[in-house]
């Protein structure tokens, strides 16, 4: 089976994140093995998307979701790191502005939307919509409870205009956040990552997890399915992710554009 099978939530059916073990790793054996295919991958990536900017016909949106420490940034340093800036576009959604409170919550998301031949990346997105958002009762339960109806269709529509969406929530352990917390404390360079909050929503640990459960099985449709990705080993996951990109994106079957000119006909002089 390939690893996108096995991670992926079947639409129609619930996550079972419970039942989810964050620290497995199947199909890598090891950290030097995962390294060397992180590699591999990163480099194959690299290619696809070149041809995603040369074909410059549809774009790709890949969005990561993960509870504080969960790898949201790691994650797009190490697996993105073979790309070309230009024809790639990373967009961090933090509280929304005042501005963006005026508006509905898929305004500033639909902006960010990669156009054709970029590589989107969401760090955050418009999930924290019914997960922030749900677990400190921000807006009214009729209000959120709608919206997973509502970005199901919003990813519909994307889809349908040539837009490619990978969504991957980095499952981890309390224990192994909580490790994450300590490392972060300790290492003076990595003191700055860390804010009152992070503790403050560790305490909403399994609001969280349901909140998590619902929209990982309310919106991993046909169009845009959500993966689960074992996130405890960051080895496995940096691997596991990138290996899920390369191999929807070789499904793309993408081509170069034939040429406008007739090649073997021009001489330079
Ligand atoms: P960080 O990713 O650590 O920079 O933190 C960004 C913060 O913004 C997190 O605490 C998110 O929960 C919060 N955030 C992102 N989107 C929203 C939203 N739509 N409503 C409320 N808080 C949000
Ligand atoms: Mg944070």
């Amino acid at each position: 089976m390939s690893l996108r099978k096995h991670m992926i939530v079947k639409p129609g059916t619930k996550a079972r994140l419970a039942q989810r073990d964050p620290d497995i790793t199947p199909g890598f054996k090891d950290k030097e093995s995962s390294i060397k295919q992180l590699e591999k991958n990163t480099a194959r990536l690299a290619e696809l998307q070149y041809l995603l900017y040369a074909e410059n016909r549809r774009a790709v949106l890949v969005i990561f979701q993960a509870l504080d420490a969960g790898g949201k940034d790691g994650t797009i340093r190490h697996v993105m790191s073979g790309l070309n800036p230009q024809g790639c576009r990373v967009t961090s959604f933090k509280v929304p502005s005042a501005e963006e409170s005026r508006h509905d919550f898929l305004w500033r998301i639909h902006k960010a939307v990669p156009q054709s031949g970029e590589l989107g990346i969401f760090n955050r997105s418009h999930y924290e919509d019914v997960l922030v958002v749900r677990v400190h009762r921000i807006v009214p339960k009729e209000v959120w409870s709608r919206r997973y109806e509502e970005i199901n269709a919003f990813e519909k529509q994307l889809t349908e205009n040539r837009v490619t969406i990978l969504k991957f929530f980095l499952h981890i352990s309390k224990e192994e956040q909580k490790k994450r917390f300590e490392e972060r404390l300790s290492d003076p360079t990595k003191n700055w990552k860390l804010s009152e909050a992070d503790f403050e929503e560790r305490k909403f640990w399994d609001d969280y997890q349901a909140a998590y459960e619902d929209a990982l099985s309310r919106c991993s449709t046909p169009w845009a399915p959500w993966h689960v990705i074992p996130a405890d080993h960051k080895w496995f996951r940096n691997a596991a992710v990138s290996h899920i990109l390369v191999e929807a994106l070789e499904e793309l079957d993408m081509k170069f554009p034939a040429p406008s000119i007739e090649v073997s006909r021009i001489r330079i002089h």
